[in-house]
């Protein structure tokens, strides 16, 4: 499994406005769509291309353009819906897929509740987009989903990480898994609590994105 951990002073500039308790709802959106943009460009740095050739005012050039088929975007319900225009505004001619998971908050394991995804994924670069990287059980969770379709790479964007959920991933997906695994981050942060938070973290990213309820 590859990990990037991206370095850039705007990236880290807008996370540390959103881990700020202060931050607002409608402002708290809009840095986690910027973000997300931002780490969209590293995510994508290895997307499949094809050659083509265009015909300018002066002359030919060669160009390229998205490998088909297009790739897959698969936001994590609910705080996953908080990235998906941030990436999508990349890529708008990818297909978005869906998976809701909850999160049992006495055992801290996700189940399903939602899947609209493809069948067949063979030859598709996916990218799954969840905030926070926590344990790192549902993030493994829907890996699994997408690899079972043949994904041909999986990449899981998140605005922070916690050591516990790269480990985890680490385990699950290692050198000897049979399609790239990439993880790109904007933070690696320090350590979970006790109650599966993200220490610093930003708290409960979908109660920050969309209200508690
Ligand atoms: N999910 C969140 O929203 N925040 C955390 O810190 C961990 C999981």
């Amino acid at each position: 499994m590859q990990t990037t951990v991206a370095d850039h002073p705007l990236i880290a500039h807008k996370l540390t406005a959103l881990r700020d308790a202060a931050t607002d709802t409608p402002t708290f959106r809009r840095l986690s769509y910027e973000v997300t943009t931002l780490l969209g460009y590293e995510a994508t740095r290895g997307i499949r291309v094809e050659p083509v050739q265009v015909v300018t005012p002066v002359a030919t050039a060669d160009g390229v353009r998205l490998g088909r088929p297009m790739p897959l975007l698969v936001p994590i319900l609910r705080a996953g819906i908080g990235m998906l225009d941030g990436l999508a505004g990349l890529l708008p001619q990818a297909d978005i897929g869906f998976v809701g998971l909850v999160r049992d908050e006495e055992t801290l394991t996700a189940s399903t509740y939602a899947t609209r995804l493809p069948d067949d994924l063979t030859d598709r670069d996916t990218f799954i987009l969840d905030p926070m990287l926590a344990t790192g059980g549902s993030m493994e969770t829907v890996i699994r989903m997408l690899l079972e379709r043949n994904a041909a790479t999986v990449t899981a964007i998140c605005l922070l990480a916690a050591p516990e959920g790269l480990a985890r991933l680490s385990a699950a997906f290692g050198d000897d898994s049979p399609v790239p695994v990439h993880v790109v981050t904007g933070s690696l942060d320090t350590r979970l609590n006790n109650k599966g938070y993200i220490v610093p973290g930003l708290g409960d990213a979908g109660d920050r994105l969309f209200g508690t309820i």
